[in-house]
Order: C-alpha cells, then sequence, then structure tokens
C-alpha cells in the first residue's frame, strides 16, 4: 500500500498543486475534479470526492442524463482515491492524478466500472485464475487546420520516414508513460494516414485498465504540446486503416501460466481453449462494451485486419481472436481480441471479456479449429457449417445482442447494466444517422 505519508512526501516533491481524482464514465469519457493539495487532507483517508450519480448517465454527446439510466439529477456517490495510482502528471506541471473506486455510502457503488471489473477478478480468482493483459493502441495524429484537422503524414506500414517526422512527440509521449510506470515496448508507423502503434508491457488486470486511461491521456496530452491532435477514434478515414486497441490478454493459476498445456509451450491448454470459445460465444454482445461506439463498427470490416468473424486464427489478422503463434520455439504467452478499440471504457470490456471467458470454461465450450486464410474469402456454407458467423455491423444490433446476453447482463449486474444500455441507446439514437464527418468531429474532442 502507498501510505499517506508516501502521498504527502511525493506531493512536496513534485510542488503538486492539484491532485486530480479520475474517474472514467459509461461512455469512456476520462473525467476528474481536481482537489486543491491545501484541501487534500479530509480525502486522503476514507472519505472521497463527491460527484453526482447521474454522471453514469451521461451519453458521449453532452452533459444530459439518457433516458432509463435508472438514475436521477438526485444522489451523491464519492470517488475514492486509489492511492497506489497516484503519480504526478509529466505533461501537466503542479497536477497529479489518482485513479478511484466509487462508493455509494460505505459500499462500492453498483454503477462502478472499476469496481465491476474488480468484481470479475475475484470470480476468476474463484476459480483460482488471474488474469493479465494489454491494451494495444493504434492513434492517429492529427494537425488542427482552419478547414479541419488534417492527417501529421501519409505513409504507409512501418514506413521509417514517419518515425523520424514524429521522433520528438513519440519520445516525449514515451518518456512521459514511463515517469508513471508503463513499460514501452516498441512503436512503428501503422498503415493510415498519421497512425501510430505504441504497445506497452501488460500487467494484472486491473493495473492493465488503468494502464490504458493512462495511455489515453498521456497521448492526447503531450500531442497537444507540440501543436497536434491524438485521437483513438476508430475510424477517422472511412477507407483506411481503422484505430484498434487489440486486447492482449493470458491466465495464470499460482503464479503460472496456463496459456499452453504444461510442457508443451506452443499448445493451447484446455482452459485457455475453453476461455477463448466463451468469447466468440459472446462476441456481438461484447462489442457493445469492447467496440462500443457508433464508430467502432466502420471499423470492424473484412480486409482491414479488424476481425469481422466469429473465428479464431494463430497468425491470422483477420481472425477476431489471435493466438499468435511464433514461428521460433518460443512460448506462446498470450491470446489477441481484436475486437477491441479506445472508444472501450477499459474496465467495462476488460470485465466483460473475463465474465464471457469465464462463462467458457463454466460450460467447457469447444474452441473448434483455427480458420486458415481471410475468413471473407471462405464460401458462405462452409463458413455457416463451422460456426464462423459476420459480426454485427452496427451498434444497434451489438446492443441486441447484449440486451439477449443473460451472462453478460448477470455479471454487469443490474443496475450497471441498465445505466450502461441506457447511455449506450442513447448514443445510437443521436448518432446513427450523422454522417461520418460529423460524427468523426464530435468525437475528436472525447478520445
Ligand atoms: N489497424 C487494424 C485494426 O483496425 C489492425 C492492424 C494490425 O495491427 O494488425 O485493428
Ligand atoms: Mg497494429
Amino acid at each position: 500500500m502507498t501510505s499517506v505519508h508516501t502521498i504527502r512526501t511525493l506531493i512536496q516533491t513534485h510542488q503538486v498543486r492539484f491532485v486530480r481524482f479520475i474517474w472514467c464514465d459509461n461512455a469512456n469519457v476520462i473525467r476528474a475534479k481536481a482537489v486543491r493539495t491545501t484541501m487534500l487532507e479530509p480525502y486522503l483517508e476514507g472519505n472521497g470526492v463527491g460527484i453526482a450519480a447521474a454522471q453514469q448517465a451521461l451519453p458521449v454527446l453532452y452533459d444530459a442524463l439518457a433516458p432509463g439510466a435508472g438514475l436521477t439529477p438526485d444522489g451523491e456517490v464519492h470517488m475514492r482515491a486509489d492511492w497506489t495510482t497516484f503519480a504526478a502528471l509529466p505533461y501537466a506541471p503542479g497536477h497529479a492524478r489518482v485513479l478511484t473506486d466509487i462508493y455509494d455510502g460505505d459500499h462500492p457503488w453498483h454503477h462502478c466500472p472499476r469496481t465491476f471489473l474488480r468484481r470479475m477478478i475475484a470470480a476468476a480468482a474463484a476459480r483460482d485464475l488471474s488474469v493479465y493483459a494489454a491494451f494495444e493502441n493504434e492513434f492517429s495524429l492529427l494537425r488542427p487546420s482552419d478547414t479541419g484537422p488534417t492527417p501529421f503524414d501519409q505513409t504507409v506500414f512501418c514506413q521509417t520516414s514517419a518515425l523520424d517526422r514524429a521522433a520528438e512527440v513519440i519520445n516525449a509521449i514515451t518518456e512521459d508513460l514511463e515517469a508513471q510506470g508503463l513499460v514501452v515496448e516498441m512503436t512503428y508507423a501503422e498503415s493510415g494516414p498519421g497512425q501510430f502503434e505504441l504497445p506497452v508491457r501488460y500487467a494484472d488486470a486491473l493495473r492493465a485498465a488503468d494502464q490504458q486511461i493512462v495511455f489515453r491521456e498521456t497521448v492526447r496530452a503531450r500531442a497537444a504540446h507540440y501543436g497536434l491532435i491524438a485521437s483513438f477514434v476508430p475510424k477517422i478515414y472511412p477507407d483506411k486503416a481503422g484505430n484498434g486497441a487489440h486486447l492482449h490478454f493470458s491466465l495464470a493459476r499460482q503464479g503460472t501460466s496456463i496459456v499452453t498445456e504444461p510442457g508443451q509451450p506452443r499448445t493451447l491448454s484446455a482452459e485457455m481453449r475453453a476461455f477463448m470459445a466463451g468469447i466468440l460465444a459472446h462476441l456481438p454482445a461484447l462489442m457493445a462494451l469492447t467496440t462500443p461506439s457508433a464508430n467502432s463498427f466502420k471499423r470492424i470490416r473484412p480486409r482491414f485486419w479488424s476481425g469481422a468473424f466469429t473465428c479464431w486464427g494463430t497468425g491470422n489478422r483477420e481472425a477476431a481472436l489471435r493466438a499468435p503463434m511464433p514461428d521460433s520455439a518460443q512460448p506462446l504467452t498470450n491470446v489477441e481480441l481484436k475486437i477491441s478499440d479506445a472508444t472501450a471504457n477499459p474496465y467495462l470490456a476488460l470485465g466483460a471479456v473475463i465474465a464471457a471467458g469465464l462463462d467458457g470454461i463454466d460450460r467447457q465450450l469447444p474452441l473448434g479449429d483455427p480458420v486458415r486464410g481471410d475468413p471473407a474469402d471462405l464460401p458462405e456454407d462452409e463458413r455457416l457449417a463451422r460456426g464462423i458467423l459476420p459480426l454485427p455491423t452496427s451498434l444497434g444490433e451489438a446492443i441486441a445482442a447484449l440486451e439477449r446476453d443473460d451472462v453478460l447482463l448477470e455479471a454487469l449486474g443490474s443496475d450497471l447494466a441498465r445505466s450502461y444500455l441506457a447511455v449506450r441507446r442513447a448514443e445510437w439514437q443521436a448518432m446513427k444517422d450523422m454522417s461520418h464527418a460529423e460524427e468523426v468531429q464530435l468525437l475528436l474532442e472525447r478520445y
């Protein structure tokens, strides 16, 4: 535990004036109330910073309640700091941040996403399983201009000149992430205009979701210092590569990975296969949590390496789930879900993936064979015979699938399921007829 004494010392060392108490809501907007350090004392232990319960009813568009969320303007809940997540913000001198769990009186609040993930981690632990994860983000750099944002460059996959031009900003982002404890593994230019990737090291599930908040905050804030917009919007340019936030995960028992069979480092274990089968079985509904914006569904299309069918593969970049089998004798360490983007609240997305996977384990669902080649090229009757189905093509379809998915609804709990679905429905209603340009303009402000 980070002691209160340590926090006080860190505040002095970094000359912190404000501590941001951060939460991420059902619309995946990262928000904070920043407490003046001279006023911090009452919040150091126990007490949390108050917010309106209605915060969990706000869609991405504006600060007005989505109907049917089960929340009203009447009601106050409290953000309690998880001081283990405290860090000074390298991109905002004088500010620090702490991630929070939301409490209703003395109890964790039913609508709190971070609490939901904690519950799913506990459900895995009840089966003696630990979950590790990492979000592998792609993002676009844009330059603001009077006629609207334009791409930072027009380079293609891994083109070195993109790294040359972006070296300063990528280096600065990397330094900031490392100052906050994240481990940057690599960087390269991705296919799309101004698109980059910057994978970070995995962590236990709660930390992985926390890291996703820190990553998004840092990339956007530091890019702004260079006069750039960094955006995670899944599909900014209709016919170019989209921005995924592929979710990598692994399972361990008693500190030992159980991704593969003991002694067979390249053979998926029975439990891991069942976990993957659970994800595939729930994928249409899961999408309402892992690719939850109207814009997300423009990214999930065949031929864009985003995955568009309920299938898995090994080296296959058109498969929704990928168990990357290395060519060398290296062990298989994790599985990747491509149907995930950074418009997803990471606590909800990862928690729901765990719930789906555990259902697969509990019901010992069979995984079937990996798909070879592009699933879009398989004859339709073969796809059907193998249970490979096209994924929902709109948020409306994914919402309908979630409304029918008792396992995910039960995992969320009735309160969170209600507020979450209300927010998703409000967004779908408001955005389903928007032009792509209007949609992107709105979302660039948020993600
Ligand atoms: N940009 C692709 C997506 O939308 C992924 C490309 C890749 O890294 O395989 O998920
Ligand atoms: Mg990529």
